[in-house]
């Protein structure tokens, strides 16, 4: 990592959970390097550690606990922020000798925390450096793609997550702000931006969807008029988290139009209206399928990606019954399922009848086989169709790329034969050979 400086105070930094942590993380290390602060890829060879945590499901708190300790164990000298750090009391029980816990964006706190440890060096040469130049400041994602968080926190209750108890109501950036830094991420190098938030159809009501002005022009801090500007980057641009309102459909032309990703990850969580009820979660299940049609018919190359939660306290063979239906006519693209598994703290935990685990997980293994099925058919129907991709590695004559249809970490990738001469980061156009349940082989063109 950049920024190692002999003499310079050195931080380690243990970065997990969702996109939207990495985000945070790369805030925080980049406000450190300004501050002259060297990154230490090793516990040994750190002054401090540094562990942003998550919280979202038990697994996760798990996995953060696990880290905290190993960092203790390793290096001995430990702050923890993120997610988890809202729930100080369960670190500190677990591991009374963190130095100090802060929450999810608390940069402040965290910085405060580092500086309390590890007092910044003040040096007159390199106090009078500028910002690493780049502009973009300290990015974990490889270059050419990057997260661009758009808001914070999330006005819905859905009751089995507890990201608005942790995260707090919806807290959007001015677009102009948002643009700015897309600007910037473009100019150092960027080719994809990967648009995040809680809730992105969400954007900007808070804020009343203020206008500001970018480009010489007014533009609303709203959904539909952030992906027109993103759009005119010349960037790849995808959505991420699109919660399931109608002015959706708003964004559908643009996709048609090529300006943004025909690309919709859009969380539907359930098919059942009742189970939608007890989720809280908007319930017109015959207006998804109608406006998933309408969506494809405006802009046949979109891929739609969805997660789904089966073994939801109530859930009868029935209620799954709907939701297997709804996948099979839906004809969904890219699908995560999960059993529903009780988070500390959710509303869902009160809800009477839970689904006993066998039951849950013979469900899941149902679910997951029929929508294997549909997504291995839909990549199998792009055989001898030709793709734009954008390289992410390359080794032996081969690369692994992504199409408009794969979002890093989430999806599948394209593997590209005979492309030694790519590098990532690197548009190229390829024909598909064949297809597996997740990935596609392609040549060339
Ligand atoms: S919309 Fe997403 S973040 Fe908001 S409460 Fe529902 S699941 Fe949680």
């Amino acid at each position: 990592m950049n920024g190692t400086v002999q003499n310079a105070p050195k931080v380690g930094f243990v970065s997990l959970g969702c996109p939207k942590a990495l985000v945070d993380s790369e805030r925080i290390l980049t406000q450190l390097r300004v501050e002259g602060y060297a990154i230490v890829p090793s516990y040994d060879a750190a002054d401090v550690v540094v562990v942003n945590t998550c919280g979202f499901i038990d697994a996760a708190v798990e996995e953060s606990l696990d880290a905290i300790g190993e960092a203790l164990e390793e290096n001995g000298r430990v702050i923890v922020t993120g997610c988890l750090g809202k729930r100080a009391e369960l670190i500190r029980d677990t591991h009374p000798d963190v130095l100090a816990i802060s929450g999810p964006q608390d940069y402040s706190s965290v910085l405060a925390a580092v500086h309390a440890a590890l007092p910044p060096k003040r040096d007159r040469f390199t106090d009078l450096l500028p910002v690493p130049d780049d502009g973009v400041g300290i990015k974990l994602t490889p270059k050419h793609y990057a997260y661009l968080k758009i808001s914070e926190g999330c006005n819905h209750r859905c009751t089995f997550c507890i990201i608005p108890s942790m995260r707090g109501d919806l807290v959007s950036r001015p677009v102009d702000e948002v643009l700015v830094e897309a600007e910037k991420l473009v100019r150092g190098g960027v080719k994809e931006l990967l648009v995040i938030s809680q809730d992105t159809s969400a954007y900007g009501v808070d804020l009343r969807y203020a206008e500001r002005t970018w480009r010489g022009s007014p533009r609303r801090t709203r959904m539909t008029e952030l992906c027109a500007a993103l759009g005119e980057l010349g960037a790849w641009v995808r959505l991420h988290y699109v919660y399931p309102y109608p002015h959706v459909d708003e964004v559908i032309p643009l996709m048609a139009e090529g300006r943004i990703l025909p690309y919709l990850d859009i969380p539907l969580q359930h098919a059942s209206p009742r189970i939608l009820k007890l989720m809280k979660r908007p319930g017109a299940v015959d207006k998804v399928l109608q406006r998933i049609q309408a969506w494809r018919a405006a802009c046949p190359d979109l891929t739609l990606r969805s997660t789904f939660i089966v073994g939801f306290p109530g859930e009868t063979e029935a209620e799954f019954g709907e939701l297997l239906d709804f996948i099979e006519a839906a004809q969904l693209d890219r699908v995560g399922c999960f059993a529903y598994s009780p988070v500390d703290g959710a509303k869902a935990n009160d809800l009477p009848d839970p689904v006993p685990e066998a039951v849950k997980q013979e469900r899941l293994e149902r679910f997951m086989t029929m929508q294997a099925r549909i997504s291995a058919a839909r990549l199998a129907a792009k055989v001898g169709r030709e793709l734009d991709v954008i390289v992410d590695e390359v080794s032996q004559g081969r690369a692994i790329a992504r199409s408009s249809a794969d979002a890093p970490e989430i999806d599948g990738v394209v593997h590209v034969h005979g492309a030694g001469g790519l590098r990532p980061g690197q548009f190229a156009r390829v024909r598909v050979r064949a297809a597996s349940e997740h990935d596609l082989e392609a040549d060339l063109v």
